[in-house]
């Protein structure tokens, strides 16, 4: 499924690949722009998913850029509608790097939170106000916002997502590492399961669920891989880690209006 992409271009020799699916988000926020108020609200609507993307491959890069200062190799960034994937040549093993490598992706979210609110400041009603298209500076301050909200949800514990990550760090300086994973695994699908099921059945949101449903069995996949390499002494080369990123749930901004 993964393999129908389309490469854009290299930053540090990483290749940055767009999905297929990608165009047809796309397509659906210009079309929701365009019913909303014509060509200049389409731009917006537009330019918004782009603006938001550029953050999602901001977070990759803060991933990437740190695992290749640790030596392990970056073979792509793959923007897909829910987010974001960097797909590593090998798992980082010494928990004190997964930790550092880990952090860098949210961190890039805050600081350009951080960033844009020295230069508009923070709405009224923060947060979730919805109405700041109303205002000039609205697009910098939905960014502010939505950057803010991917840097926390990006933090829940819930393995492969970066807070699970994270845990698992945490348990591998305790105990062994195929352990520490199966531990993080297992949380992550638990809470993967019950934030799944509020999805469907409290937040009214079925791609939301099918998010969780991914990211269930995307903990499931890397399990299985750190299994394969501690049990059946995989070469490293044949190891990959992928990092995902998936967006906040939440509907995108421009249909809030
Ligand atoms: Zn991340």
């Amino acid at each position: 499924m993964l393999g129908w992409s389309i490469n854009l271009f290299r930053v540090r020799g990483i290749q940055l690949s767009v999905h297929a699916s990608f165009f047809l988000l796309l397509a659906w926020f210009a079309k929701d722009g365009w019913d909303s108020g014509g060509v200049s609200d389409m731009a917006i609507s537009v330019g918004l998913l782009l603006a938001f993307f550029t953050c999602v491959v901001l977070h990759e890069f803060g991933h990437s850029f740190t695992a290749m200062h640790f030596g392990i190799g970056v073979r792509r960034i793959l923007l897909m509608p829910i987010g974001g994937m960097a797909e590593f040549q090998s798992i980082p093993r010494e928990p004190s790097r997964e930790l550092l490598i880990t952090l860098a992706g949210p961190a890039v979210n805050f600081a350009i939170a951080a960033l844009l609110w020295a230069i508009v400041g923070l709405p009224d009603g923060f947060p979730f106000h919805s109405e700041f298209l109303d205002r000039p500076s609205g697009y910098t301050q939905m960014l502010l916002q939505w950057n803010l909200m991917m840097g926390f949800f990006n933090l829940l514990p819930i393995f492969p997502m970066d807070g699970g990550r994270i845990f698992r760090a945490l348990l591998a300086w305790r105990m062994p590492y195929l352990r520490a994973t199966l531990w993080a695994a297992n949380a992550g699908k638990v809470l993967a399961v019950i934030a799944g099921l509020l999805a469907l059945f409290v937040w009214n949101s079925p791609l939301t669920a099918v998010l969780f449903a991914f990211i269930f069995l995307a903990g499931e996949t890397e399990y299985r891989v750190v299994r394969r390499h501690e049990v059946d002494e995989v070469r490293w080369r044949e190891m990959l880690a992928r990092y995902y990123e998936p967006l906040p749930p939440k509907e995108p901004p421009i249909l809030s209006h």
